[in-house]
């Protein structure tokens, strides 16, 4: 049985997935950011003590977590809990619970779930995206996550998609981030002259009545296309599965389907662009899909 570790920057959720990818068990426990690094250690190492007693025995172990390995010295960066950047994560916990542990970004994590077992289920290459907070995405072909020369395989939302744009916090201006997560769209129709006091969600509710949020929107959808436009001309993938509190948005599946349509170099688009089927569990059931059955 397959132990899947969610790290996030709230909870810490952790299920056993069995052979045939069933959902076993779920536990979950707030993370302990504010006591910093070994405190968020020994919680994954008490979830994953818990989850083993339920099994009856020692589990795989795969984690899920926000940012990167880096190939060139083993430490986790670009984490949104601080605290875990420039530690050597997988390392210091396989000395915890005395295992090998399997760590990787949750974008890639959500794409691997949703390819295996989810929305992408049958087809061979799949480009995840998680349209939140930030953007990411993974891609998976065969049933396997492609990481890349660099461990950056499927790293678009740090594309730049206008020069001019939004200063992005990796150091460009402009990423395919600064304008498709949540804060993008906002910032957007704020740019509109909207009201800042709202989030993305609102924005996209109110596009039905407010022509500043119906413009902000519309603006969205067309660099959604752009940018997208440039994945399918090089990847060129059988599906695209999109997950996040944006996926919502209904009208990335018709209007965004379109504008890509308008940008990609093919007289017809038929990429299935669709929602993802696991939800928030995408990147837990992933960590787990990390070892093979
Ligand atoms: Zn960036």
């Amino acid at each position: 049985m397959r132990i899947g570790i969610d790290l996030g920057g709230t909870k810490t959720e952790g299920v056993i997935l069995d052979g045939a990818g069933k959902e076993l068990i779920r536990r979950r426990y707030p993370t302990p950011r504010a006591e910093g690094y070994e405190a968020i250690l020994n919680t994954i190492g008490f979830l994953v003590e818990e989850l083993d007693q339920f099994a009856g025995h020692q589990c795989t172990v795969g984690v899920c977590t926000p940012g990167a390995v880096s190939q060139v010295n083993g430490c986790l960066k670009n984490s949104n809990t601080v605290c875990m950047n420039g530690r050597p994560v997988a390392s210091d916990l396989e000395n915890l619970i005395g295992r090998p542990v399997r760590l990787e970004n949750d974008a890639n994590c959500f794409a691997l779930a949703e390819a295996i077992d989810g929305a992408g289920k049958n087809a061979g290459s799949v480009f995840g995206i998680i349209l939140g907070t930030g953007v990411g995405a993974g891609i998976v072909i065969n049933r396997t996550l492609f990481k890349g020369l660099h461990h950056i395989a499927g790293e678009w939302g740090h594309n730049v998609l206008e020069a001019d744009g939004p200063q992005c916090y990796c150091g460009n201006q402009g990423c395919v981030e600064t304008f498709l997560s949540g804060p993008g769209l906002v910032t957007e129709y704020v740019r509109q002259g909207g009201d800042a006091g709202v989030d993305a969600t609102a924005v996209a509710a109110r596009a039905m009545y407010d022509p500043t949020a119906g413009e902000a929107l519309n603006v969205f959808l067309d660099r959604f296309g752009r940018a997208l436009a440039m994945v399918i001309n090089i990847l060129d993938p059988d599906l695209v599965v999109l997950g996040g509190g944006l996926s919502k948005i209904e009208r990335l599946y018709i209007e965004g389907r379109q504008r890509t349509a308008l940008y990609v170099f093919n007289e017809d688009f038929r990429t299935p662009i669709v929602s993802n089927n696991h939800g928030d569990s995408g990147g837990v059931r992933g960590a787990a899909l990390l070892w093979p059955e």
